[in-house]
């Protein structure tokens, strides 16, 4: 996987497009030296973005339709799969390399962006991390390629935000799991083949009640719920998961039983990453399309990028926006050195899903009247930012987590 994406890494420079089309970057790629594979890899995902994904993105955004013809174009580049080990046909790279890479297919598409994240970071990552060699070779591989994809059950209708009230249940019964219980919100459901499901196996622990299992989709006992109708990332699915006396093998049961919740919340850690840099290329296509539009756009005999006015905020929306890369990319760094990164992912994904929403709202204002019509990416830009703000922990929970983790440093 990793030959693939080195050999496809040398492709030609980013060509700059015109509206709604990926444009070349003047920004921290320029000045901070990123290693010569993840410059080939971002190269390769970009043109793979520019090529596959962004004639199509409006026209999957408007259909609600699952992507599934680019996902395998994805598996095939290793794009899937991307920190898991060649021996489970990983591209064995590092999650800065995920970060990069989810960017560009998100600068593209992010949709794409986060059914790739949720694959990566919320399937992938626990079973990676947690699984016994078994269950790796059963629940990763055939996960890697594009052929299936996987989700992750974790948020209920009933609590989100406080995800250790879980209250689907299962209970042991002889040599099987039996799960009751509603999941909601799962991205990925219609189209997935396995979901890493949380349930409490000991309410009476409460959170450390909580495990987490391993279910294949579709399986008996388990339906689905309608596909939600959203503001953004439309062509990703998101539905309910209904578990009534779904039985699943004991094997099935993924670390610990009690483990669920710790799993959880170190997956969530990793996943914040992948949304961070989802927002992060939602950031960059905004900000594209404002400068394309701004250096074209005729107003009192010269372009708007001509004006103070204008110029401030295209500023602004740099400034924010590389502010959040680096703070992406050194949380993906500390993650890659076996640094703890809790409070980095929450402020990467805090500081990049807040610029999303404030970048792609400014480069609205810069194209005007085009900004509000679909004939232009700006406002595909506006609803697909605005889920970064509450999925994989809402804002308001990453400023809880970061001031948890520095009162924590500090021996409060
Ligand atoms: C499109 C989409 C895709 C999703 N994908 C998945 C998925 O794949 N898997 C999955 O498990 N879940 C998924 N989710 C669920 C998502 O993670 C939750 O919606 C999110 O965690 C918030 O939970 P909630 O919606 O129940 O809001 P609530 O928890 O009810 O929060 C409502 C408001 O109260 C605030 N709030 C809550 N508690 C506190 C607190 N202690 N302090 C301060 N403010 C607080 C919140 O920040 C928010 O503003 C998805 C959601 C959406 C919309």
């Amino acid at each position: 996987m990793a030959a693939a994406l080195v050999v496809r890494g040398g492709g030609a420079a980013a060509r700059a497009l015109t509206f709604g089309v990926l444009r070349q970057l003047h920004t921290v790629y320029q000045t901070v030296e990123l290693p010569e594979t993840h410059q080939m890899l971002c190269q390769t995902c970009r043109d793979f973005a520019e090529k596959e994904l962004v004639p199509i993105a409006a026209q999957l955004d408007k259909e609600h339709r699952f992507p599934a013809e680019q996902v395998k174009k994805m598996g095939a580049l290793g794009l899937l799969a991307m920190d898991v080990p060649e021996e489970y046909k990983g591209a064995g790279l590092d999650y800065l390399a995920y970060s990069i890479a989810v960017e560009e297919i998100s600068r593209g598409c992010a949709s794409t962006g986060v059914i790739m994240s949720v694959n990566n970071s919320l399937y992938l990552g626990p079973i990676l991390k947690f699984g016994s060699e078994e269950q790796k070779h059963q629940w990763i591989t055939p996960f890697t390629c594009g052929d299936k994809i996987g989700c992750f059950a974790l948020s209920e209708p009933g609590n989100g935000s406080d995800a250790g009230a879980a209250s689907t249940v299962a209970r042991l019964d002889g040599n099987e799991w039996v799960l009751n219980g509603t999941k909601a919100w799962i991205t990925n459901a219609w189209d997935a083949s396995a979901v890493v499901v949380f349930a409490t196996t000991d309410k009476s622990q409460k959170h450390k009640g909580i495990s987490a299992f391993l279910v294949p989709m579709p399986t008996p006992g388990l339906s689905l719920g309608k596909k939600e109708d959203k503001l953004g990332i439309r062509a990703s699915s998101t539905a309910n998961l209904i578990f009534e006396d779904c039985r699943i093998p004991k094997a099935n049961l993924l670390g610990q039983q009690g483990m669920g919740f710790r799993i959880a919340m170190q997956t969530l850690d990793s996943g914040r990453i992948g949304i961070a840099s989802q927002a992060l290329g939602i950031a960059q296509g905004a900000l594209d399309c404002a400068v394309d539009y701004a250096e074209k756009r005729m107003a009192f005999d010269s372009p708007i990028s001509k004006l103070q006015a204008i110029q401030f905020k295209l500023a602004d929306m740099a400034l924010a926006l590389e502010s959040a890369r680096l703070l992406t990319w050194r949380a993906a760094m500390l993650k890659d050195n076996g640094k703890p990164y809790t409070k980095e992912a929450a402020m990467a994904k805090l500081a990049a899903s807040e610029a999303a929403t404030a970048i792609s709202h400014q480069a609205i204002q810069i194209l005007g009247g085009m900004g509000y019509v679909t004939e232009m990416p700006a406002e595909r830009h506006y609803r697909d930012a605005r889920i970064t703000e509450i999925y994989e922990g809402t804002s308001e929970i990453q400023r809880l987590v970061i001031a948890g983790q520095l009162l924590k440093s500090y021996g409060s």
